[in-house]
């Protein structure tokens, strides 16, 4: 059975359909990928996914066959899916643990005190964070540290499913090779993973299945190979 389903998903902004009409399943255990040139409603679809900060128009989007689509984001988080944000999102005044450990204190989980510093702890160290570091403040982070703490914070909240906005963005070419391990990791602990990537050849080497989007809808779906030689897809990308 499908962990994630979508039919017919919409969202708009005025007159502009950023999601349009868009259907897919994510079965349980696989890496999906979702590419699509700037503009095409990538951020836009986890952000109705996720209920943060708003739900979709019209369809429907059932997670572990129930529909959770216009929840609020907590409720949905709640549920066990999680996410992570293109820009880093960290509170740069904040400890480094203090951060990691702000997904589980806004009640998106009801995980008792000592549990959640645990479990903190622990997403902090999976992610390559060592303990001499919980103590800095978040802004004294490179970039990758960052998205390395965006990542334990969203891990700390043990997710079924986990959805990455363009983890690999603004990395040097190692990073992006420790960025790939990394979720290759995530996903052998058995979380589902939903990830969005501007560059193809990033999503090629981890997905199991490939969507592209282009203007809010599906441009191609399947196989990541036979995805990338679609002509549709090939002019998609060459038109941006
Ligand atoms: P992508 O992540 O694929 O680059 P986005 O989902 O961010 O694309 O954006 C899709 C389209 O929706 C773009 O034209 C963008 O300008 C527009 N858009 C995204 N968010 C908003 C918003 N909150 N208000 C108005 N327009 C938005
Ligand atoms: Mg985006």
């Amino acid at each position: 059975m499908a962990l994630l389903e979508l039919v017919d998903v919409a969202k708009s902004f005025g007159s502009l359909k950023a999601v349009d009409g868009v259907s897919f399943s994510v079965e349980a255990g696989e890496i999906f990928g979702i590419a699509g040139p700037n503009g095409s409603g990538k951020s836009t679809l986890f952000n109705v996914i996720t209920g943060i900060p708003f739900g979709p128009d019209r369809g429907m989007i059932r997670f572990d066959g129930e529909e959770i689509g216009g929840l609020s984001g907590n409720r949905i988080a709640r549920r066990g899916l999680a996410r992570t944000f293109q820009r880093e999102t960290s509170f740069d005044g904040l400890t480094v643990f203090e951060n990691a450990l702000m997904g589980l204190s806004f009640g998106a989980t009801k995980m008792p005190a000592a549990q959640a510093h645990e479990a903190t702890a622990e997403a902090l160290t999976f992610v390559g964070i060592d303990f001499a570091s919980f103590g800095r403040l978040a802004g004294e982070l490179s970039v990758y540290q960052r998205k390395c703490l965006m990542l334990a914070t969203a891990i700390a909240m043990k997710p079924r499913m986990l959805l990455l906005d363009e983890p690999a963005s603004s990395l040097t070419k190692p990073e992006i090779e420790a960025s790939v391990e990394l979720i290759r990791r995530i996903a052998g602990r058995g979380i589902t993973i939903l990830l969005i990537e501007h560059v193809l050849t990033f999503l090629m080497s981890l997905s199991q299945h490939l969507l592209v989007l282009n203007q809010g809808s599906v441009l191609a779906m399947g196989a990541p190979r036979s995805v990338i030689e679609d002509p549709r897809v090939i002019e998609a990308y060459l038109g941006t």
